[in-house]
């Protein structure tokens, strides 16, 4: 009987590419979740983090406010020159007499009066009567006078104190995300230290006996371990930094005792490897044994089906599958997201746009697919080699098309959903 419902789970498992369990109870169907689905379950279990940390505005670069920032000054502090030029004592003439001049840093403040020009330059402090500055291209100087070539209206070339912002008010709201420019604008203000949302610390443990670091010597049946590298510097590229990785052997207790002890000292935990349903598989098994909340197991997609997401109170666990692009793609799709929402961010998807296919392509099988691709003004090329044992076509990549389940092939000229890469 148990034969026969295996056999009966192996058709109509590869027909539908759903999953059925067998149970001593009879047979239990997991129908595979979508790729919006698990999207979507990620989105809602990932808890934005309330722990907050003062850092230097220097070091906050890609970090989200957790307050607002209150300006401490006028910006700028005081009535100052745009231009290189005459600051004028009035504007109803266009002859003046030069009295003075004032460069950038000064503190003096020559007097001035109507039919009187200072000579100034960018960044100057105005004089407080001065009703404008004229640029010295517009004006024809000998060493004592002055002659505009036109008159010139007030205020003109003059930023007034607290052109930009006002003492008290606010520079950047809670929720920006810092930029480069967002630090130099604060830098402007005079301010050194920011609050901010922590970022996640993530633990990245791999699994596999085959696996060596780069570096030593392959001994038969070894290979190179990349999914360590690889996901760490995705992770720096999103600004995650605090990073460990730790590595185990296909053993049911190592690996049960490493994520134990990952679960305890990180936010986040990347798994790779272990996930699928080989004899030497023991991550499932160690996950469950461990408590975790289960979300989702296996998502109707290629590459990365055997995507594993539990949560352990508020902190994201992914067993990610081994093969390297099934890994990166999963991370891109489910990982980098859940860390950004974590941070604090209110966009943590990686943007999508439309590109036209240049290229035929097949596509065999239900699931929906990530192919790495280069998408260029507009124009899709689908890559050679999507096979999730391959990187190459992913080093190559600028792009993920996402060709959703009810697509079969793509023919140029298509309109293709594309992921941009960071
Ligand atoms: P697994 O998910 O453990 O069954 O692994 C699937 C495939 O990915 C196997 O060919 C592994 O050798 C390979 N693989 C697993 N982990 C890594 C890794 N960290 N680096 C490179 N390849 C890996
Ligand atoms: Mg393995």
């Amino acid at each position: 009987m148990a034969f026969l419902l295996y056999i009966f789970q192996i058709y109509l498992g590869s027909f539908y590419e759903n999953e059925f369990r067998c149970t001593f109870t009879g047979i239990e169907l997991q129908v595979m979740i979508t790729v919006p689905q698990a999207i979507q379950l990620v989105e809602k279990h990932t808890i934005p983090t309330s722990n907050t940390i003062n850092i230097p505005t220097t070091g906050s670069l890609g970090y989200v406010l957790a307050k607002d920032v209150v300006s401490p000054i006028n910006m700028p502090p005081f009535k100052q020159s745009a231009m290189d030029g005459y600051a004028l004592g009035s504007t109803n003439q266009t002859e003046f007499s030069l009295v003075g001049e004032i460069k950038a840093g000064d503190a003096h403040m020559p007097e001035i009066k109507e039919g009187e020009a200072i000579r100034i330059f960018t960044g100057a402090p105005v004089p407080p009567k001065a009703m404008a500055v004229v640029m010295q291209e517009k004006v024809d100087a000998s060493g004592t006078h002055i002659k505009l070539h036109e008159p010139i209206v007030a205020n003109a070339n003059i930023r007034p104190m607290g052109e930009q912002i006002k003492t008290g008010d606010i520079a950047l709201q809670k929720g920006t995300k810092i930029t480069a420019s967002g630090i130099g604008y604060l830098a402007t203000l005079g301010i050194t230290h920011v609050e901010v949302y922590k970022k996640p610390s993530v633990g990245i443990i791999t699994t596999g006996n085959e696996l060596v670091p780069p570096g030593q010597s392959l001994k038969p049946g070894q290979i190179y371990e990349s999914n360590s590298s690889m996901l760490t510097a995705a992770l720096y590229q999103s600004g995650i930094t605090e990073v460990s990785c730790y590595k185990v052997v296909d053993e049911y207790d190592a690996t049960r005792n490493i994520i134990e002890s990952a679960v305890q000292k990180h936010e986040m935990i990347l798994i790779s490897g272990g996930i699928s349903v080989g004899d030497y598989d023991f991550v499932g098994k160690a996950l469950r044994e461990l408590n975790v909340t289960e979300i989702f197991y296996k998502v109707k997609q290629k590459p990365g089906k055997p995507l594993f997401y539990a949560t352990k109170e508020d902190k994201n666990i992914f067993a990610l599958p081994g093969n390297p692009a099934s890994s990166l793609s999963c991370f891109y799709i489910y990982v980098l997201p859940a860390l950004l929402k974590y941070s604090g961010f209110s966009e943590y998807h990686l943007q999508r746009s439309k590109g036209v296919a240049q290229s035929k392509y097949i596509k065999k099988g239900q699931r929906a697919e990530f192919l790495k691709a280069i998408c260029k003004e507009g124009k899709v090329i689908i890559l050679d080699g999507q096979a999730s044992s391959m990187l190459r076509s992913f080093a190559l990549s600028n792009a993920l098309v996402y060709l959703p389940e009810d697509i079969t092939e793509v023919n140029p000229g298509d309109t293709l959903e594309v992921i941009n890469l960071p």
